[in-house]
Protein backbone atom coordinates (compact mmCIF):
# COMPACT_ATOMS: atom_id res chain seq x y z
CA UNK A 1 0.00 0.00 0.00
CA UNK A 2 1.09 3.31 -1.01
CA UNK A 3 0.97 6.57 1.44
CA UNK A 4 1.94 10.03 1.38
CA UNK A 5 0.49 10.68 5.49
CA UNK A 6 2.17 11.94 8.29
CA UNK A 7 1.98 9.99 11.36
CA UNK A 8 0.35 11.84 14.23
CA UNK A 9 4.16 11.28 16.06
CA UNK A 10 6.09 13.12 12.85
CA UNK A 11 3.28 16.43 12.62
CA UNK A 12 4.08 16.48 16.31
CA UNK A 13 7.64 16.73 15.75
CA UNK A 14 7.81 18.88 12.52
CA UNK A 15 5.34 21.27 15.03
CA UNK A 16 7.66 21.57 17.81
CA UNK A 17 10.79 21.89 15.84
CA UNK A 18 8.76 24.97 13.85
CA UNK A 19 8.08 26.54 17.11
CA UNK A 20 11.11 26.36 18.69
CA UNK A 21 12.52 27.62 15.59
CA UNK A 22 10.00 30.78 15.18
CA UNK A 23 9.84 31.52 18.77
CA UNK A 24 13.94 31.20 19.83
CA UNK A 25 16.27 31.00 17.10
CA UNK A 26 14.53 33.56 14.09
CA UNK A 27 15.16 36.37 16.32
CA UNK A 28 18.52 36.29 17.15
CA UNK A 29 19.61 34.25 13.36
CA UNK A 30 20.18 37.41 11.91
CA UNK A 31 22.64 39.02 14.05
CA UNK A 32 24.42 35.36 14.51
CA UNK A 33 24.73 35.80 11.06
CA UNK A 34 25.66 38.88 10.72
CA UNK A 35 28.40 38.51 13.18
CA UNK A 36 29.74 35.28 12.24
CA UNK A 37 28.59 33.80 15.15
CA UNK A 38 28.15 30.15 16.60
CA UNK A 39 25.68 30.22 19.37
CA UNK A 40 26.36 27.44 21.89
CA UNK A 41 23.25 27.80 23.75
CA UNK A 42 21.45 26.32 20.79
CA UNK A 43 22.34 22.68 21.27
CA UNK A 44 21.21 21.63 25.19
CA UNK A 45 17.81 22.73 23.19
CA UNK A 46 18.43 20.50 20.20
CA UNK A 47 18.79 17.92 22.71
CA UNK A 48 15.94 18.82 24.81
CA UNK A 49 14.00 18.49 22.11
CA UNK A 50 15.12 14.75 21.09
CA UNK A 51 17.09 15.82 18.01
CA UNK A 52 20.39 15.10 18.81
CA UNK A 53 19.45 11.63 19.06
CA UNK A 54 16.25 11.86 16.80
CA UNK A 55 16.27 8.17 14.99
CA UNK A 56 18.78 6.31 17.44
CA UNK A 57 16.99 4.01 19.44
CA UNK A 58 15.67 4.93 23.05
CA UNK A 59 18.24 1.82 24.02
CA UNK A 60 21.23 3.83 22.86
CA UNK A 61 20.04 7.24 24.41
CA UNK A 62 18.04 8.20 21.51
CA UNK A 63 14.12 9.29 20.70
CA UNK A 64 13.85 6.12 18.88
CA UNK A 65 11.88 7.87 16.28
CA UNK A 66 12.15 6.68 12.63
CA UNK A 67 14.28 8.21 9.27
CA UNK A 68 11.66 10.30 8.42
CA UNK A 69 11.69 11.90 11.60
CA UNK A 70 15.16 13.32 10.94
CA UNK A 71 14.33 14.37 7.37
CA UNK A 72 11.33 16.55 8.80
CA UNK A 73 13.61 17.45 11.90
CA UNK A 74 16.04 18.85 8.86
CA UNK A 75 13.65 20.05 6.49
CA UNK A 76 12.61 22.46 9.56
CA UNK A 77 15.57 23.21 11.18
CA UNK A 78 17.03 24.84 7.52
CA UNK A 79 13.93 26.54 7.10
CA UNK A 80 15.09 29.13 9.90
CA UNK A 81 18.90 28.33 9.25
CA UNK A 82 21.38 26.29 7.32
CA UNK A 83 23.49 26.28 9.90
CA UNK A 84 20.91 24.27 12.25
CA UNK A 85 20.39 21.57 10.00
CA UNK A 86 24.59 21.22 9.42
CA UNK A 87 24.76 20.20 13.30
CA UNK A 88 21.74 17.63 12.65
CA UNK A 89 23.79 16.56 9.22
CA UNK A 90 27.37 16.00 11.15
CA UNK A 91 26.32 15.03 14.34
CA UNK A 92 23.16 12.45 13.49
CA UNK A 93 23.44 11.76 9.54
CA UNK A 94 27.32 11.35 9.37
CA UNK A 95 28.86 10.13 13.25
CA UNK A 96 25.71 8.81 15.47
CA UNK A 97 24.03 6.40 12.27
CA UNK A 98 27.78 5.49 11.64
CA UNK A 99 28.39 4.57 15.18
CA UNK A 100 25.00 2.75 15.42
CA UNK A 101 25.65 0.83 11.99
CA UNK A 102 29.15 -0.12 12.52
CA UNK A 103 30.25 0.20 16.03
CA UNK A 104 30.64 -2.46 18.56
CA UNK A 105 28.25 -2.39 22.14
CA UNK A 106 31.07 -1.21 24.03
CA UNK A 107 32.25 2.18 21.07
CA UNK A 108 27.83 2.31 21.25
CA UNK A 109 28.35 2.86 25.08
CA UNK A 110 31.19 4.73 25.43
CA UNK A 111 30.20 6.95 22.39
CA UNK A 112 27.01 6.75 21.24
CA UNK A 113 24.90 6.93 23.92
CA UNK A 114 26.08 10.14 25.18
CA UNK A 115 25.82 11.45 21.61
CA UNK A 116 22.34 10.68 21.12
CA UNK A 117 21.37 12.33 24.71
CA UNK A 118 23.35 15.28 23.61
CA UNK A 119 25.58 14.98 26.20
CA UNK A 120 28.47 15.01 23.82
CA UNK A 121 28.77 16.62 20.42
CA UNK A 122 30.36 14.75 17.55
CA UNK A 123 31.55 15.45 13.51
CA UNK A 124 32.93 13.54 10.68
CA UNK A 125 36.48 14.63 9.64
CA UNK A 126 37.23 13.11 6.07
CA UNK A 127 38.23 16.40 3.85
CA UNK A 128 41.58 17.14 3.58
CA UNK A 129 43.73 20.64 2.20
CA UNK A 130 44.68 18.02 -0.87
CA UNK A 131 41.97 16.05 -0.74
CA UNK A 132 38.01 16.60 -1.11
CA UNK A 133 35.82 14.38 -3.85
CA UNK A 134 38.80 12.57 -4.54
CA UNK A 135 38.76 10.73 -0.72
CA UNK A 136 41.54 8.51 -2.09
CA UNK A 137 43.63 11.57 -2.59
CA UNK A 138 43.81 11.49 1.59
CA UNK A 139 47.34 11.89 3.34
CA UNK A 140 46.17 11.80 6.89
CA UNK A 141 48.40 8.17 8.11
CA UNK A 142 47.74 6.18 11.25
CA UNK A 143 51.05 4.44 11.86
CA UNK A 144 50.52 0.88 14.02
CA UNK A 145 52.87 0.61 16.88
CA UNK A 146 52.46 -1.80 19.28
CA UNK A 147 48.35 -2.08 20.05
CA UNK A 148 48.04 1.84 19.29
CA UNK A 149 47.33 3.54 16.33
CA UNK A 150 48.81 7.14 16.08
CA UNK A 151 46.94 9.28 13.98
CA UNK A 152 49.22 12.74 11.93
CA UNK A 153 47.25 14.46 9.75
CA UNK A 154 45.06 17.58 8.71
CA UNK A 155 41.40 17.98 8.29
CA UNK A 156 40.16 20.98 6.85
CA UNK A 157 36.58 22.43 5.90
CA UNK A 158 35.00 20.53 9.29
CA UNK A 159 31.68 21.42 10.78
CA UNK A 160 31.58 21.31 14.03
CA UNK A 161 35.57 21.50 14.14
CA UNK A 162 36.04 23.66 16.90
CA UNK A 163 32.59 22.30 19.61
CA UNK A 164 32.55 18.79 18.23
CA UNK A 165 34.21 16.11 21.55
CA UNK A 166 34.26 13.46 19.03
CA UNK A 167 35.69 12.83 15.53
CA UNK A 168 34.82 10.34 13.27
CA UNK A 169 38.15 10.16 11.21
CA UNK A 170 39.94 8.42 8.10
CA UNK A 171 43.47 7.57 7.91
CA UNK A 172 45.50 5.42 5.94
CA UNK A 173 46.70 2.15 7.81
CA UNK A 174 48.52 0.40 4.87
CA UNK A 175 51.07 2.76 3.56
CA UNK A 176 51.59 0.77 0.38
CA UNK A 177 48.07 0.57 -0.28
CA UNK A 178 47.91 4.65 -0.03
CA UNK A 179 50.34 4.35 -2.60
CA UNK A 180 48.38 2.51 -5.27
CA UNK A 181 45.41 4.60 -4.08
CA UNK A 182 43.48 1.53 -2.88
CA UNK A 183 40.79 2.48 -0.95
CA UNK A 184 40.89 -0.92 1.32
CA UNK A 185 43.92 0.52 3.35
CA UNK A 186 41.70 3.37 5.09
CA UNK A 187 40.75 2.85 8.16
CA UNK A 188 37.98 4.72 10.60
CA UNK A 189 39.14 5.88 13.95
CA UNK A 190 36.56 7.79 16.87
CA UNK A 191 39.27 10.44 18.17
CA UNK A 192 38.43 12.55 21.41
CA UNK A 193 39.03 15.93 21.41
CA UNK A 194 40.91 15.41 24.63
CA UNK A 195 43.02 13.21 23.26
CA UNK A 196 47.00 14.37 23.21
CA UNK A 197 48.35 15.83 20.01
CA UNK A 198 44.68 17.28 18.82
CA UNK A 199 43.86 20.50 18.24
CA UNK A 200 41.77 22.60 16.26
CA UNK A 201 40.57 25.72 14.58
CA UNK A 202 37.81 27.38 13.21
CA UNK A 203 38.00 29.39 9.17
CA UNK A 204 37.67 32.79 9.43
CA UNK A 205 37.02 33.73 5.47
CA UNK A 206 33.94 31.56 4.62
CA UNK A 207 30.79 33.70 3.68
CA UNK A 208 28.38 31.53 3.85
CA UNK A 209 26.69 29.79 7.00
CA UNK A 210 27.89 32.06 8.79
CA UNK A 211 25.78 31.28 12.01
CA UNK A 212 27.72 27.87 11.86
CA UNK A 213 30.97 26.61 13.06
CA UNK A 214 33.84 24.99 10.45
CA UNK A 215 36.89 24.52 10.78
CA UNK A 216 39.68 22.21 10.57
CA UNK A 217 41.38 19.93 13.11
CA UNK A 218 45.29 18.30 13.72
CA UNK A 219 46.48 15.29 14.75
CA UNK A 220 50.20 15.17 15.56
CA UNK A 221 51.14 11.30 16.62
CA UNK A 222 47.41 10.96 18.20
CA UNK A 223 47.63 7.84 20.35
CA UNK A 224 44.18 6.15 19.18
CA UNK A 225 43.59 2.82 21.22
CA UNK A 226 42.93 -0.40 18.88
CA UNK A 227 38.91 -0.34 20.74
CA UNK A 228 38.56 3.07 18.67
CA UNK A 229 38.57 1.60 15.26
CA UNK A 230 35.14 2.09 13.92
CA UNK A 231 34.68 -1.74 11.68
CA UNK A 232 37.24 -3.50 10.65
CA UNK A 233 40.85 -1.70 9.67
CA UNK A 234 40.65 -1.17 5.84
CA UNK A 235 36.53 -0.55 6.33
CA UNK A 236 37.51 3.23 6.12
CA UNK A 237 36.21 4.18 2.75
CA UNK A 238 33.19 1.55 3.35
CA UNK A 239 32.48 3.40 6.52
CA UNK A 240 33.07 7.06 4.64
CA UNK A 241 30.52 6.00 2.02
CA UNK A 242 28.14 4.76 4.44
CA UNK A 243 27.81 7.71 6.53
CA UNK A 244 27.29 9.74 3.40
CA UNK A 245 24.24 8.20 2.57
CA UNK A 246 23.13 9.27 6.21
CA UNK A 247 24.19 13.00 5.69
CA UNK A 248 23.27 13.72 2.13
CA UNK A 249 19.72 12.40 3.13
CA UNK A 250 19.87 15.45 5.87
CA UNK A 251 21.08 17.61 3.48
CA UNK A 252 18.15 17.06 0.45
CA UNK A 253 15.50 17.21 3.33
CA UNK A 254 17.19 20.51 4.50
CA UNK A 255 17.82 22.35 1.44
CA UNK A 256 13.81 20.84 0.69
CA UNK A 257 13.17 23.63 3.64
CA UNK A 258 15.24 26.23 1.97
CA UNK A 259 13.22 26.11 -1.02
CA UNK A 260 10.54 26.45 1.20
CA UNK A 261 11.71 29.50 2.69
CA UNK A 262 12.52 30.86 -0.19
CA UNK A 263 9.15 30.40 -1.25
CA UNK A 264 7.57 31.79 1.48
CA UNK A 265 9.61 34.82 1.66
CA UNK A 266 8.84 35.40 -1.34
CA UNK A 267 5.32 35.08 -1.56
CA UNK A 268 4.90 37.49 1.48
CA UNK A 269 7.32 40.23 -0.46
CA UNK A 270 5.21 39.85 -3.61
CA UNK A 271 1.92 40.55 -2.07
CA UNK A 272 3.63 43.37 0.17
CA UNK A 273 5.52 45.30 -2.89
CA UNK A 274 3.89 47.39 -5.38
CA UNK A 275 4.64 48.46 -9.04
CA UNK A 276 3.29 49.76 -12.01
CA UNK A 277 0.14 50.30 -9.35
CA UNK A 278 -0.16 46.49 -8.43
CA UNK A 279 1.46 44.51 -5.96
CA UNK A 280 4.47 42.31 -8.06
CA UNK A 281 2.89 39.03 -7.38
CA UNK A 282 0.29 40.28 -10.10
CA UNK A 283 2.90 39.75 -12.57
CA UNK A 284 3.21 36.89 -14.16
CA UNK A 285 7.05 36.93 -14.33
CA UNK A 286 7.03 36.98 -10.78
CA UNK A 287 3.88 34.29 -10.24
CA UNK A 288 6.50 31.89 -12.57
CA UNK A 289 9.28 32.34 -9.97
CA UNK A 290 7.14 31.44 -6.76
CA UNK A 291 5.63 28.50 -8.67
CA UNK A 292 9.47 27.14 -10.22
CA UNK A 293 9.77 27.21 -6.04
CA UNK A 294 6.65 25.34 -5.34
CA UNK A 295 7.10 22.77 -7.87
CA UNK A 296 10.89 22.29 -6.88
CA UNK A 297 9.76 22.24 -3.40
CA UNK A 298 7.06 19.68 -3.77
CA UNK A 299 9.51 17.86 -5.81
CA UNK A 300 12.47 18.04 -3.53
CA UNK A 301 10.27 16.76 -0.38
CA UNK A 302 8.72 13.71 -2.86
CA UNK A 303 12.46 12.79 -3.72
CA UNK A 304 14.16 12.70 0.58
CA UNK A 305 10.74 11.03 1.59
CA UNK A 306 10.83 8.24 -0.48
CA UNK A 307 14.82 8.02 0.33
CA UNK A 308 13.63 8.30 4.22
CA UNK A 309 11.44 5.29 3.45
CA UNK A 310 13.84 3.23 2.20
CA UNK A 311 15.87 3.91 5.22
CA UNK A 312 12.80 2.65 7.38
CA UNK A 313 11.96 -0.34 5.71
CA UNK A 314 16.03 -1.52 5.45
CA UNK A 315 16.38 -0.84 1.67
CA UNK A 316 19.65 -0.34 0.46
CA UNK A 317 19.33 3.66 -0.83
CA UNK A 318 22.42 4.95 -2.05
CA UNK A 319 21.21 5.90 -5.62
CA UNK A 320 17.82 7.23 -4.31
CA UNK A 321 19.98 9.82 -1.51
CA UNK A 322 21.84 10.71 -3.96
CA UNK A 323 19.38 12.19 -6.56
CA UNK A 324 17.36 13.61 -3.58
CA UNK A 325 20.56 15.59 -2.73
CA UNK A 326 21.38 16.44 -6.19
CA UNK A 327 18.17 17.42 -6.57
CA UNK A 328 17.18 19.49 -4.11
CA UNK A 329 20.65 21.34 -3.24
CA UNK A 330 20.47 22.28 -6.92
CA UNK A 331 16.77 23.63 -6.73
CA UNK A 332 17.51 25.70 -3.52
CA UNK A 333 20.13 27.32 -5.57
CA UNK A 334 18.07 28.09 -8.36
CA UNK A 335 14.94 29.38 -5.38
CA UNK A 336 17.54 31.84 -3.05
CA UNK A 337 18.75 33.29 -6.29
CA UNK A 338 15.10 33.79 -7.38
CA UNK A 339 14.18 35.01 -4.18
CA UNK A 340 16.31 37.54 -3.78
CA UNK A 341 15.69 38.41 -7.53
CA UNK A 342 12.08 39.15 -6.72
CA UNK A 343 13.03 41.29 -3.81
CA UNK A 344 14.54 43.15 -5.94
CA UNK A 345 17.50 45.39 -4.41
CA UNK A 346 15.96 44.87 -1.17
CA UNK A 347 17.03 41.14 -1.48
CA UNK A 348 20.34 42.30 -2.27
CA UNK A 349 20.50 43.65 1.84
CA UNK A 350 20.80 41.72 4.85
CA UNK A 351 17.76 43.60 6.59
CA UNK A 352 15.14 40.24 4.54
CA UNK A 353 16.74 37.10 4.98
CA UNK A 354 17.00 35.99 1.54
CA UNK A 355 20.70 37.45 0.63
CA UNK A 356 21.17 34.87 3.66
CA UNK A 357 19.45 31.78 1.66
CA UNK A 358 21.01 32.98 -1.27
CA UNK A 359 25.11 32.82 0.85
CA UNK A 360 23.85 29.65 2.38
CA UNK A 361 22.78 27.25 -0.30
CA UNK A 362 25.56 27.18 -1.84
CA UNK A 363 27.43 24.84 0.14
CA UNK A 364 25.57 22.10 -0.23
CA UNK A 365 25.86 21.94 -3.84
CA UNK A 366 29.70 21.86 -3.17
CA UNK A 367 29.48 19.05 0.42
CA UNK A 368 28.75 15.70 0.59
CA UNK A 369 29.26 15.21 -2.81
CA UNK A 370 29.61 18.17 -5.31
CA UNK A 371 26.73 18.75 -7.84
CA UNK A 372 29.62 16.99 -10.29
CA UNK A 373 30.14 14.15 -8.51
CA UNK A 374 25.96 13.74 -7.63
CA UNK A 375 25.81 13.79 -12.03
CA UNK A 376 28.34 10.93 -12.75
CA UNK A 377 26.86 8.97 -10.47
CA UNK A 378 23.48 9.33 -11.51
CA UNK A 379 24.71 8.63 -15.20
CA UNK A 380 26.70 5.34 -14.00
CA UNK A 381 23.65 4.18 -12.47
CA UNK A 382 21.66 4.40 -15.54
CA UNK A 383 24.22 3.38 -18.00
CA UNK A 384 24.83 0.23 -15.42
CA UNK A 385 28.75 1.74 -14.71
CA UNK A 386 27.72 1.68 -11.08
CA UNK A 387 25.77 -0.89 -8.83
CA UNK A 388 25.43 -1.19 -5.33
CA UNK A 389 26.61 -4.21 -4.05
CA UNK A 390 26.03 -5.23 0.08
CA UNK A 391 28.15 -4.27 2.81
CA UNK A 392 28.97 -5.97 5.92
CA UNK A 393 26.81 -3.68 7.96
CA UNK A 394 23.62 -1.89 6.90
CA UNK A 395 21.70 0.92 8.45
CA UNK A 396 19.18 -1.08 10.71
CA UNK A 397 15.90 -0.34 9.61
CA UNK A 398 13.51 1.21 11.55
CA UNK A 399 11.77 -0.55 14.45
CA UNK A 400 9.00 1.41 16.68
CA UNK A 401 10.22 1.32 20.37
CA UNK A 402 7.87 -0.66 22.64
C1 LIG B 1 30.43 24.63 4.59
C2 LIG B 1 31.14 23.34 4.39
C3 LIG B 1 31.09 22.37 5.39
C4 LIG B 1 31.77 21.16 5.22
N1 LIG B 1 31.75 20.23 6.24
C5 LIG B 1 32.49 19.10 6.12
C6 LIG B 1 32.56 18.15 7.19
O1 LIG B 1 31.92 18.32 8.23
N2 LIG B 1 33.37 17.07 7.06
C7 LIG B 1 34.09 16.84 5.93
O2 LIG B 1 34.81 15.83 5.88
N3 LIG B 1 34.05 17.70 4.89
C8 LIG B 1 33.26 18.82 4.96
N4 LIG B 1 33.22 19.73 3.92
C9 LIG B 1 34.08 19.51 2.76
C10 LIG B 1 33.33 19.04 1.53
O3 LIG B 1 32.80 17.76 1.72
C11 LIG B 1 34.27 19.14 0.33
O4 LIG B 1 34.46 20.52 0.10
C12 LIG B 1 33.70 18.45 -0.90
O5 LIG B 1 33.79 17.06 -0.78
C13 LIG B 1 34.42 18.86 -2.19
O6 LIG B 1 35.78 18.73 -2.06
P1 LIG B 1 36.77 19.95 -2.44
O7 LIG B 1 36.27 21.18 -1.79
O8 LIG B 1 38.14 19.50 -2.13
O9 LIG B 1 36.60 20.15 -3.99
P2 LIG B 1 37.36 19.33 -5.12
O10 LIG B 1 37.18 17.87 -4.91
O11 LIG B 1 38.75 19.84 -5.27
O12 LIG B 1 36.51 19.74 -6.40
C14 LIG B 1 36.68 21.01 -7.05
C15 LIG B 1 35.80 21.00 -8.29
O13 LIG B 1 36.21 19.95 -9.18
C16 LIG B 1 35.09 19.10 -9.44
N5 LIG B 1 35.53 17.70 -9.55
C17 LIG B 1 36.36 17.02 -8.72
N6 LIG B 1 36.49 15.76 -9.14
C18 LIG B 1 35.73 15.64 -10.25
C19 LIG B 1 35.42 14.57 -11.15
N7 LIG B 1 35.93 13.34 -10.99
N8 LIG B 1 34.61 14.82 -12.19
C20 LIG B 1 34.06 16.05 -12.37
N9 LIG B 1 34.30 17.10 -11.55
C21 LIG B 1 35.11 16.89 -10.51
C22 LIG B 1 34.17 19.27 -8.24
O14 LIG B 1 32.83 18.89 -8.54
C23 LIG B 1 34.32 20.74 -7.96
O15 LIG B 1 33.49 21.46 -8.83
C24 LIG B 1 32.51 20.93 4.04
C25 LIG B 1 32.54 21.91 3.03
C26 LIG B 1 31.85 23.08 3.20
C27 LIG B 1 31.87 24.11 2.09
Amino acid sequence: MLGFDLSEEHRLLEQSVREWGSKEVVPKIHDLDRAHQFDPTILPKMAELGLLGVCVPTAYGGAGMDYISLGLASEELEYVDTSLRVILSVHVGLNCLSLLTWGTEAQKQQYLVPQARGERISTYGLTEPAAGSDVRGLQSIAEKKGSDYFLTGEKQWISLADVADHFLVFAWTDAEKKRQRDPSGLTAFIVERGFKGFSSGTMKEKWGILAGNTGYFRMDEVRVPPENVLGKPGEGFKIAMFALDQGRYTVAAGATGLIRACRDASASYAKERQAFGVEIAQHQLVKAMIAQMESDYQAARLLWLRSGWMKNEGKRNTRETSLAKWFATIASERAASDAVQVHGANGYSDEYPVGRFFRNCKGAVIYEGTREIHTLMQADYVLGYRQDGLTRCQLPAYVPSE
